[in-house]
């Protein structure tokens, strides 16, 4: 008979990281949120092979305090180590959270699922900054000072070479998932207003190609410009509802004590031409407190409402849905891109009623150039 043993410390150390970082898109998130966390006013992100050789994050945001690098007691960085945080100290902060990330897992996991490296400095360190290895346990190898400006530039090299089937996977995949990140990197350059992003590729001798960038501007509309074309920004109407709707069901005697609930939505939609008129892309981007998510009933009732304007199209949405922290729960999925909104069913019964007041309101002629 086999006998059981326990499983090493270092192996369960590298399946659970496989839960946080489950693939490109999780990486790309992780760091570019750590960087909107830092404050960043520029952010570059740059691939090697699509992401393959390498995903790096460089910012100019607040940089990592020596504290957590130098004379450590354990010889360890606390930035990589699983739990350690500098944005959470108690349970009760999950449910006012402000900022991305809270968990102080993502970049212990990077270390188990690839080579990662960090250049960091802080305001009055620069032109000197720091480079920290990591061994795959989030400990730190080595620090040498080298060249740099005030900000952090995190490199993953080689993700998941330790677990052969995820990296095979990834392999055979890598033009949907790259497809798939750039994706989730349009909606955080749109959202991020005041900050300028870019984003680079180097495949083959192609190398270090703008992929697309955006240019610090002040609204989400100049930011959908940069990034998807003034054609796109013509095709959009502004979108600005107010709901409010009541809580149901057991949740009722919950929280909120019954009161009912508000929620403003801001973005930009697109008109609801009739015809065959000019394709709009089909991007839709949904955001909960300007972080980008997946809601995918909520994009249902979009696409719902917006059939019955317009049967040839899909509409281009962005959308925020600015709410109070304590209507949905961010921390159900580990990668912490699902968002369960409370209430569901009433806030959408809520939404479409008003969608369709504004698209009832919108201009419904086809534009000259369309027809
Ligand atoms: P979390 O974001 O949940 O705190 P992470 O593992 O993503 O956990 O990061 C751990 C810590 O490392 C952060 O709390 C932060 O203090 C520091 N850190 C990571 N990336 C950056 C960055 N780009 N700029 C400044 N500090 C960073
Ligand atoms: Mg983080």
């Amino acid at each position: 008979m086999a006998t059981i043993k326990a499983i090493e410390a270092r192996s369960v150390h590298q399946i659970q990281s496989g839960q946080v970082i489950v693939d490109l898109c999780s990486v790309a998130k992780e760091l570019v949120e750590n960087s909107l966390d830092a404050g960043a006013t520029t952010i570059e992100v740059r691939f090697k092979n699509n992401g393959l050789d390498l995903i790096e994050v460089q910012d100019n945001g607040s940089g990592i305090s020596p504290d957590n690098y130098e004379n450590v007691d354990d010889a360890a960085f606390r930035s990589a180590l699983k739990h350690y945080t500098s944005k959470l100290s108690s349970y009760e902060d999950l449910t006012s959270l402000h900022t991305f990330g809270f968990r102080g897992e993502a970049l212990s996991s990077l270390c188990a699922l690839a080579d990662f490296h960090i250049t960091t400095a802080q305001a009055h360190q620069a032109p000197r900054a720091n480079r920290l290895e990591f061994e795959i346990s989030g400990k730190l190898r080595k620090t040498q000072i080298v060249a740099g400006q005030k900000g952090t530039t995190a490199s993953v090299e080689g993700i998941f070479k330790r677990l052969p089937v995820r990296r095979r996977e990834l392999e055979k995949n890598i033009k949907r998932e790259y497809g798939k990140v750039l994706n989730l990197l349009h909606a955080y350059a749109c959202i991020s207003t005041d900050v300028k992003f870019s984003v680079r590729n180097t495949v083959g001798k192609t190398k270090n190609v703008v992929v697309f960038s955006t240019n610090g501007n002040r609204t989400t509309k100049e930011n959908i410009t940069n990034v998807y074309g003034a054609k796109t920004l013509s095709a959009l109407i502004p979108l600005e509802l107010e709901l409010e709707y009541e809580p149901s069901g057991p949740m009722r005697h919950l929280g909120g004590g019954g009161q009912s609930h508000q929620l403003v939505i801001k973005g930009h939609i697109s008109r609801p031409v009739f015809g065959e008129g000019r394709q709009t892309p089909d991007r839709q981007m949904f955001f909960v407190n300007s972080r980008p998510c997946g809601l995918p009933q909520i994009a249902k009732a979009f696409n719902e409402v917006y059939k019955s304007f317009n049967v040839s199209q899909s509409p281009f949405i962005f959308a925020d849905f600015q709410m109070d922290t304590n209507a949905y729960d961010v921390n159900v999925s580990p990668d912490k891109r699902t968002i369960l909104l409370h209430d569901a069913g009433a806030l959408i019964e809520s939404l479409k009623v008003s969608l369709l007041q504004l698209f009832e309101a919108a201009d419904q002629t086809v534009p000259q150039s369309q027809l």
